[in-house]
């Protein structure tokens, strides 16, 4: 729904502005179009009809996995694509994978978004209707929507500002009513974004995808690296701790043969040995670039090298990966 859009035809038209939560609610509840917005006059309904879409991309694809996974591909008016994954684990918990910009600029070698390069930044109404679809998915599934990660298309702290007023809209009573805990901005490293991010009120969780221990190794996977090295990315890292008290939480994605040594991991582990880390190893999703997945026992030396090293990383096992919905996969093909 086009707010802003909307705000001014709602104005224009003498109507009082509680007809935009009204509307949300609507959406929340499954409405499609103006006409299942009963809590509209009809006259308002048939006029809204002509001027703007309810939802501000049209569902233009959906593709379920055999794990329950649900993708959607979504264009806008101006042709702009973006997806959005909703990913299903155990026991009814259902977390929204969000875009945050249609394309990206930054060119990771690993990532299918990153190929297609850049594209528009999404406002944040564009953002905030991919968590009311996925919330009425998740009823439809008999589950909740329980967690939102901007980890889908896009660099999300590039396009900071519409980011944290959807996130300020997820966590706020009249909106999802999400806990803030529950929100993560996961960034390859905008370092001008992590400050803004330190000086919000907002707690949502920060997380860095890092992925790679040493400078050339992570210039060559990721460009933004040469703009913004490890070492800048980490001091950003512990102000942003050391501001809100919060920890950051670290992923890394697990190539063969590139980042997967047990030296990787002793490095890694000696970079985060000051600060308040979590580290989340990630399976990687094969895309058409050079790089596959590190193999189970790969996998499991290098979590065993950083337990030595007196860290904990978690696992992430891939979700959605037969409907190219995981990490990294996302491309804009719908
Ligand atoms: S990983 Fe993120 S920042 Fe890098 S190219 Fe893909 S979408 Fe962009």
């Amino acid at each position: 729904m086009d707010v802003a859009r909307l705000t001014r035809l709602l104005e224009g038209w003498g109507e009082p502005a509680y007809r935009i939560t009204q509307a949300r609610q609507a959406q929340r509840a499954g409405a499609v179009s103006w006409s299942d917005v009963t809590a509209f006059p009809r006259v308002l309904r048939t006029r809204l009809d002509q001027e703007l879409p309810l939802w501000s991309g049209e569902i233009s694809a959906r593709a379920e996995s055999t794990d329950a996974t649900v993708k959607w591909g979504l264009r806008g008016e101006d042709g702009t694509f973006w997806e959005a994954v909703l990913i299903a684990h155990a026991r009814g918990r259902r977390t929204l994978c969000v875009s945050s910009q249609g394309g990206c600029a930054l060119a990771c070698r690993f990532c299918a978004t990153g190929a297609m390069g850049p594209g528009r930044d999404l406002a944040a109404s564009e953002i905030i209707d991919q968590a009311l679809l996925a919330a009425v998915e998740a009823d439809a599934q008999g589950s909740r929507l329980t967690n939102v990660v901007y980890m889908g298309m896009g660099e999300p702290l590039q396009n900071a500002d519409a980011v944290l007023d959807a996130a300020r809209w997820l966590t706020a009573a009249d909106g999802l009513g999400l806990s803030a805990r529950r929100v993560a901005i996961s960034t390859v490293g905008w370092v001008p974004g992590i400050s803004r991010l330190t000086r919000d009120p907002l707690p949502v969780r920060l997380a860095i995808s890092l992925h790679a221990a040493d400078d050339e190794t992570r210039s060559e996977l990721m460009p933004i690296n040469v703009r913004y090295p490890i070492a800048n990315l980490l001091a950003a890292c512990r102000r942003y701790r050391d501001t809100t008290g919060r920890r950051v939480f670290i992923e890394y994605l697990l190539l063969d043969g590139v980042n997967d040594d047990p030296i990787d991991a002793r490095r890694l582990a000696a970079l985060l040995r000051d600060g308040d880390f979590h580290v989340n190893l990630i399976e990687y999703n094969p895309t058409s670039g050079p790089y596959r997945a590190s193999p189970p026992e790969r996998r499991e030396r290098f979590a065993e090298a950083l337990a030595a090293e007196g860290l904990r990383p978690s696992i992430r096992h891939s979700r959605g990966a037969d409907i190219a919905a995981a990490c990294g996969q996302l491309a804009g093909d719908g």
